[in-house]
């Protein structure tokens, strides 16, 4: 634990309405907002966590939300600045399906795959309101099949490549890296604690909180499947931070992403 390294991958930016992500309380006009995925060296391995979104489909199927990604920002772009390729990866985690967190599984048809049991079969038959956020299919054979969009799955992507291995509630999938359940923003929402031997611990909300402020006001996006737990998810989260004495970073915070480590900078 003491040599555990957190890198950060810059995967681009997209542009959401203030009001979508502060829910009802907005103001309202374009937001620009940072997308990462999260790679943690440890002793026990290499761990993947979320892979960003994919350009073209983002361009098919959201183009509103006017993606802007380099070369560099895509997950073979970005672990290529780190000297690694996508076979150095042997596990990646999925805080959930939405598809700016999993535009890269793709890339790791041989790596184990981890999510909460019931986000496959949420994005294989999402509420209708779910429907934009679960567009990108590409994780799962299994997802795709069932919603009819089995042209989205890469030459080579099967039932059996394209497996998840399955959690549920806390747990803690190696020393000091602990998924959070933090259901609401979707069923299967995951947050992450990150613990370290020589410096305070970071605790991720991934989408539990897009931002700082949407911390601070238990103010989540408008994209969620159970707005209650939304906000139980997020005092929980502000309850561990000040019992972990934990350095909080947000999934979708531009201001606070500007002053994040990124490439081959990292934390720990
Ligand atoms: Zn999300």
């Amino acid at each position: 634990m003491s040599d555990t390294k957190v890198y950060l991958l810059d995967g681009g930016t997209l542009v959401l309405d203030g009001f979508h992500i502060f829910w009802n309380r907005g103001p309202g006009g374009e937001v620009r907002f940072p997308v990462y995925s999260i790679l943690i060296e440890h002793a026990e391995g290499r761990f993947l966590i979320d892979t960003g979104f994919d350009y073209d489909h983002v361009m098919a199927a959201l183009a509103f939300e006017k993606p802007q990604q380099t070369k560099d920002q895509t997950i073979p772009g970005a672990l290529k600045l780190l000297g690694l390729e996508p076979k150095d990866i042997p596990v990646v985690v999925n805080s959930h399906f939405h598809f700016d967190h999993v535009g890269g599984n793709k890339y790791f048809p041989h790596a184990k795959k981890i999510c909460h049991k019931n986000e496959i079969t949420q994005a294989a038959q999402p509420e209708v309101f779910e429907v934009l956020g679960y567009s990108d299919l590409s994780f799962s054979a299994e997802a795709a099949e069932a919603r009819g969009k089995s042209d989205q799955l890469l030459e080579g992507t099967t039932a059996a490549n394209s497996q998840f291995e399955l959690i549920e509630g806390d747990v803690e999938l190696a020393k000091g890296v602990t998924f959070i359940y933090t259901p609401g923003h979707t069923v299967g929402n995951y947050s992450l604690l990150v613990e370290f031997g020589t410096r305070k611990p970071i605790l991720f909300t991934i989408d539990a909180a897009y931002t700082e402020q949407s911390l601070k006001t238990n103010n989540q996006a408008s994209f969620h499947i159970d707005p209650v737990a939304g906000v139980r998810s997020m005092e929980r989260l502000k309850a561990l931070a000040a019992e972990k004495d934990a350095d909080l970073m947000y999934s979708h915070d531009m201001a606070n992403f500007q002053t994040y480590k990124t490439g081959t900078q990292f934390y720990g």
